[in-house]
């Protein structure tokens, strides 16, 4: 054991950034010498929202060793194989982003440089026709392919949509059992050392002081550690990201649980529906400089399938991040460390990628300044790519039919979107910086759904036979579509999964807008005059 190691580490808050926090430290930091103590207020309470992650989620249950089946259970949680988007490229249009790839590379070449040189030749159907969780998210269709599946089943990437309150609790099951103490109460004063200003303990109302090594800074948006203790600042991005308030509340399920989440465009910004297994989650985000928070809400109840579950609850929040997530022994997780609003579902990944990368640079009571700095200089990367990801959803489309969203498509964007979107326009290229978590399928899907239309294709492209490609890429269509006619309905998987009865079938099925399919019109011109 290292003589300087850390022996205490402190967890001030009990969301789904602390119990993240703790789960993954007791197994982690189960080392004989490091304990974990979990500081919260049940006074306070949770922000409780948050339903809907991406893949990487997976990798967190897994290496704390979660028994799927259980946690399915435990959070009534659906699958998730990516988001339907409505009326964000132009009103009237749905593309959808799915989790996993956009077809299969051919020697070498990307499959969308390949679709891209196809569509020049003929008409053909949306990029996501090429996309195994997108055929079967159109299909209502999911199972889990397992590590031996076949292609293309092997394909389906997945994540969840869940009670994220339960999933908390259900961590905290988890690092209860692990060795972490939890202390109810309400951090009243945050005590800093004084020949360097690090935290030494905080206290709580009934006078009890618990003092650490190292504080983790998860107490939501007030930032009690990072912010109100340290005064770490924090960069502003709605300039970029002019949407600041939500209204979010649970309605019943009109009909089975999609496996996907649907993100529908509005005036002033956008709805989410995001499918459980005993509710559906609803919300609206909105910029408050084109809506009030009345007018919100009433159009958000105006939109659910369901009766309302519960009165909406109003949310505030200042998209940006932390300057620096980690400041002298305080590090922040979650909603402390900084918020990009939830149109992709990242702020949980951002606590996973958070802890693994804290685990990775773990210090010790030195606090060596190069752990620190690697940490935020990595933090920072992702909370950049993140931003620049979710602008472009903003600024790429059509949409000219208020004030928010000629704002949005005329505002001036980050240099770093402006340059990866002027390679795709030019000729569909997408790189990907070393920890970027974005993918090429979440690029080329948002890109071609909301009208970037590369000028042409790389001209790699051209040296496969074009006759074979075409077949090829019908050979693969087949495949996808034909794979998933083969799975069970999501409804019907999660019943076996969970040993439920499956749900009953919906007296009428009651949407706003019908579900995608690939013989819809695609969103984005084909077969035109320009090369592409
Ligand atoms: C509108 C909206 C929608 C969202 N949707 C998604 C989504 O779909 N997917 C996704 O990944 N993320 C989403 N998020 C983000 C997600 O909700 C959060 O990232 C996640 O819940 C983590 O929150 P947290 O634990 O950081 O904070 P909180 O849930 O706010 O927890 C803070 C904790 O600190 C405690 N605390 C605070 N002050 C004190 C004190 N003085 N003493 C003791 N304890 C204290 C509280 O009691 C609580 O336990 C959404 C966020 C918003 C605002």
């Amino acid at each position: 054991m290292n003589e300087h190691a850390i022996r205490n580490v402190v967890i001030v808050g009990g969301g789904t950034a602390g119990w993240m926090a703790a789960a993954a430290f007791a197994r982690f930091l189960n080392n004989g010498y490091t304990r974990v103590t979990l500081v919260e207020s049940e006074e306070i309470g949770t922000i409780g929202v948050g339903e809907a992650t991406i893949p990487p989620i997976l990798t967190y249950n897994r290496l704390l060793g979660i028994d799927e089946a259980e946690f399915v259970r435990a959070t009534k949680a659906t699958f998730k194989l990516g988001i339907e988007f409505v009326d964000w490229g132009g009103l009237g249009e749905r593309y959808f982003h799915p989790f996993g790839s956009l077809g299969q590379d051919l020697q070498g070449v990307h499959f969308h440089q390949l679709y891209l040189r196809e569509r020049t030749r003929r008409v053909l159907p949306d990029i996501s026709a090429w996309s195994m969780s997108a055929v079967a998210a159109a299909r209502g269709a999911f199972a889990i392919p397992g590590r031996e599946a076949p292609f293309p089943l092997k394909e389906l990437f997945y994540a969840y949509q869940f009670d994220a309150t339960l999933y908390a609790r259900f961590l905290r099951g988890f690092a209860e059992r692990h060795g972490v103490e939890r202390v109810e109460g309400r951090v009243v004063d945050v005590g800093l050392r004084g020949e360097d200003g690090f935290v030494e303990a905080v206290t709580l109302a009934d006078g009890r002081r618990i003092a650490g090594d190292l504080f983790i800074d998860c107490s939501g948006f007030r930032g009690l550690l990072i912010e109100q203790a340290l005064g770490t600042g924090y960069e502003d991005w709605r300039h970029w990201l002019p949407c600041d308030r939500a209204v979010a509340v649970p309605s019943a399920l009109a009909g089975p649980p999609d496996p996907f989440t649907r993100t529908i465009a509005r005036a002033n910004g956008w709805q989410w529906r995001i499918p459980l297994q005993h509710r559906m989650g609803n919300g609206l985000v909105y910029a408050s400089d084109h809506l009030g928070d009345d007018d919100a809400e009433r159009l958000l109840l105006d939109h659910l399938e369901g009766p309302a579950l519960d009165t909406p609850r109003r949310l505030r929040f200042v998209t940006g991040r932390r300057k620096r997530c980690w400041n002298r022994n305080v590090v922040a997780l979650g909603l402390s460390s900084g918020f990009v609003e939830p149109l992709e579902s990242t702020s949980i990944h951002m606590i996973q990628s958070g802890i693994a990368r804290l685990l990775s640079l773990f210090p010790d009571t030195r606090f060596a300044a190069i752990e620190r700095d690697e940490y935020n200089r990595q933090m920072e990367d992702l909370y950049e790519d993140v931003r620049d990801f979710i602008v472009l959803h903003y600024k790429a489309t059509r949409r000219d039919d208020s004030p928010f969203w000629n704002q949005c498509r005329t505002m001036a964007i980050p240099d770093s979107l402006a340059r990866k979107i002027e390679l795709f326009r030019t000729k569909g290229r997408v790189f990907r910086d070393s920890f970027e978590l974005f993918s090429n399928t979440s690029w080329v899907a948002v890109c071609l759904g909301q009208h970037i239309v590369p000028e042409t294709y790389e001209p790699v492209a051209d040296a496969l036979d074009p006759d074979k490609v075409a077949s090829a890429l019908e050979q693969m269509r087949r495949a996808y579509f034909a794979t998933a006619e083969r799975l069970p309905s999501h409804a019907e998987f999660i019943a076996r999964l969970t040993g439920a009865a499956p749900p009953a079938p919906p007296a009428a099925p009651a949407e706003d807008v019908p579900h995608f399919s690939f013989t819809a019109e695609s969103p984005f011109p084909v077969g035109t005059g320009s090369p592409v």
